[in-house]
């Protein structure tokens, strides 16, 4: 691992940060050089502090401890992500004989120094506690690593020296502050300390030595473990398609935890060839590296084997592997939760991450991020587990442990746990998504906490939507090719949703095109086109999205964005108006032969849409110069045109299709074989 302190940088910091406290300056440049390095820290892991003095309101002199925030991460964090603490209040905590992690939270949001500070780090008493200016905390991976195997502590001697401590596996709160201080007393020579299956400390009075001895002790034991490290034996695996497996597998999990989850593979061909080690079984389905991870990844993984089994079979090997976690970890919540001096309310005992050779590793999560973060964390456990693999058998932290750190309350409250949105955890496939429609759509998906893939054969107007969105709600919904009248681009678009999602729960065959013309005049080929988009389109897109439906066995949803010219259809538009008709029947079709496995087909009968934030219609920019000439308008004069035909005289906008979507994917009423129109009121076009 490389010290990439920079004394150069170091000096700019101390001038442009902190309102010229270089103390708090160099805290910030050191912490984001260890945020920078993902085998120290991941994902908001870790904690640093630092001890200096400032000017109270009174212009007292007053000493703080800054300390990492929750909710920061050391890669990106700021001054503002260290709340300052009373340093000599915190000391006098330590005469106490104990303290309740609820009265240290207390006590901590009572003697800060700014009330909107945000919580610091429950580590914060282990800072407080020792002497030293600058103390830094990682998970490194290769120092857990060493700590897990069965001789840990003489091969952490081994590794990095005697100028070190080592503590056993203690809670952090209270008792692992009061160890960490009398250790450091008894040994004041000491640089560092390693806690056993969790983590170290380093510390100096200066922010470059501290940040170097986690380098330097970090170092070491990379070294250490990487010599003598002989080559792994492979053995082959008969690989399943990932596209096949995942919608089983996000069925499964999505039922144990009693809410759809999101998907997160990871198939590099790293992480393919470290679960085809021989040993791959024994040395990966293992516990945690260290604690925090308990709350993104459960302590297990489930290690699933489907080499052999028939594609049509692995539906029912995953359900029974499920059944068996399930029942394993309601084992161990009663056999933890019996000793617990609360009592504690049993989580969701889905497990997050799972293990398949030959395919790679699969994580769950409740959001997408949560799902990326497990998978993170997945790959540096299965890299650090397999770099120690020749030291010795891993070792897992005992279960008591793990138990007090997944139902800490101080924990739990790390999880975000609002109301969901009503489409929390599901997966949105709308084609045609180039278009203003389909912006529409999206949008109103996304604001229904839906994750959105939008599909169109233009990808240049795909990029524009997919910059607009991301501007407008902060998250950009994914985009991909597609042409829908192939069977061929349909199933490479879905199979690409799936392996990117994991599943899918919201299909919305929107994509259509228009063609002006009366039937003497309407030549084979341009039929035969609009028919490929208008009706083959929605027809294969159903189609290959029902496979995925059955094999997640989760129901689902099917909104047609069909048209008010199946009610009412227009003279010189009868490709398009035949196509419509065609594919709003296909409809009514899935909805009878999917209501079996809860899919939900209905339709949407919508006016005429021009445009949405400046992305207009493929549809009407080849229908409107026809309707502008025949009627003598300009665009403005067809705007009022459709808006005065409508019986409420009011303009339909993407956003009311999209809204209508939502109303139908969010399941608010048993419906399925349903025509909606959205148009203001069209007595022609009522549905008959
Ligand atoms: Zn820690």
């Amino acid at each position: 691992m490389k010290n990439i302190f920079d004394t150069a940088e170091a000096a700019r910091f101390c001038e442009e940060f902190a309102g010229g406290n270089t103390d708090l300056a160099m805290r910030v440049y050191t912490s984001r050089l260890i945020g920078a390095e993902e085998s120290l820290v991941l994902h908001g892991g870790g904690n640093t502090s630092v001890k200096t003095t400032m000017k109270n309101i009174l212009g007292d002199e007053v000493e703080g401890l800054f300390i990492k925030g929750s909710g920061w991460d050391l890669a990106t964090i700021e001054e503002a992500g260290f709340p300052g603490l009373d340093l000599a209040w915190l000391k006098k905590l330590r005469t106490l004989s104990s303290l309740s992690d609820e009265d240290m939270v207390n006590q901590f949001r009572t003697h800060m120094f700014a009330a909107s500070s945000p919580n610091p780090s429950i580590e914060t008493l282990v800072h407080a506690f020792l002497p030293h200016k600058f103390i830094d905390h990682t998970h490194a991976d290769a120092i857990v690593s060493l700590t897990h195997l069965p001789d840990g502590e003489d091969m952490v001697v081994r590794a990095l020296g005697d100028r070190i401590g080592i503590l056993p596996f203690i809670m952090p709160g209270f008792p692992l502050a009061r160890a960490m201080a009398e250790l450091y007393e008894a040994r004041p020579g000491i640089e560092a300390v390693v806690l056993m299956f969790h983590g170290i400390f380093t510390f100096a009075d200066d922010a470059e030595v501290a940040y170097g001895r986690m380098i330097d002790y970090v170092s070491r034991a990379e070294d250490f473990i990487a010599a003598g490290k002989p080559e792994p034996v492979k053995v082959e695996i008969s690989a399943h398609a990932a596209e096949k497996v995942l919608p089983v597998v996000r069925g499964a999990v999505s039922r144990a935890a009693g809410q759809p989850m999101h998907l997160d593979l990871r198939d590099s061909a790293e992480i393919v060839s470290l679960l085809s080690r021989k040993d791959a079984a024994g040395l990966f389905a293992t516990g945690v590296l260290t604690p925090d991870h308990v709350i993104r990844t459960k302590n297990f993984p489930l290690w699933l084997d489907l080499a052999g089994v028939a594609d049509d079979e692995a539906a029912v090997r995953v359900e029974a592997a499920m059944l068996d976690y399930i029942d394993d970890y309601d084992a161990y919540f009663h056999r933890c939760s019996g000793n617990a001096a609360e009592k504690k309310i049993r989580l969701d005992p889905a497990p997050r991450l799972f293990l398949i050779p030959g395919i790679g590793l699969i994580a769950a999560g409740e959001t997408v991020k949560a799902a990326m973060v497990c998978a993170d964390i997945g790959e540096h456990t299965l890299r650090a587990k397999a770099a120690g693999a020749h030291l010795g058998r891993y070792a897992d932290l005992g279960e008591g442990h793990i138990f007090a750190m997944e139902y800490w309350s101080l924990e739990q409250a790390k999880i975000g746990r609002g109301t969901p949105p009503d489409l929390a955890g599901q997966v949105a496939l709308v084609s045609g998504g180039g278009g203003a429609i389909g912006v529409g759509i999206a949008r109103q998906l996304m604001l229904a906490g839906a994750r959105v893939f939008l599909s169109d054969i233009d990808r240049s107007r795909l990029e524009t939507v997919r910059d607009l969105l991301a501007a407008e709600t902060g998250t950009a919904p994914d985009i991909l090719g597609m042409d829908v009248s192939t069977a061929a681009s349909v199933r490479a678009g879905i199979a690409g949703v799936i392996r990117a999602a994991g599943g899918l729960d919201i299909l919305v065959p929107n994509a259509g095109i228009a063609h002006v013309a009366k039937i003497e005049a309407l030549d084979d080929d341009s039929l035969a086109r609009v028919m490929a988009v208008n009706f083959n389109g929605v027809f294969l897109l159903i189609r290959e999205a029902a496979a995925i439906f059955r094999d997640q066995g989760m129901g689902g949803n099917i909104v047609v964005n069909s048209s008010k010219n199946v009610f009412a259809p227009g003279a010189a538009f009868g490709a398009y108006s035949a196509s419509k008709a065609a594919a709003h029947q296909m409809g009514k079709i899935a909805a009878m032969e999917m209501a079996e496995i809860g899919v939900r087909v209905n339709m949407i009968n919508a006016d005429a849409i021009f445009d949405d934030h400046g992305v207009s219609s493929g549809l009407w920019d080849v229908v409107g110069p026809d309707r502008m000439r025949s009627r003598n308008l300009d665009p403005e004069g067809l705007k009022e045109y459709y808006r005065q035909r409508n019986l409420l005289k009011t303009e339909i906008t993407a956003d009311d299709v999209g809204r209508a979507v939502v109303f139908f994917a969010s399941g608010q009423t048993p419906t399925t074989g349903a025509t909606l129109p959205v148009d203001g009121g069209v007595a022609a076009a009522f549905p008959r």
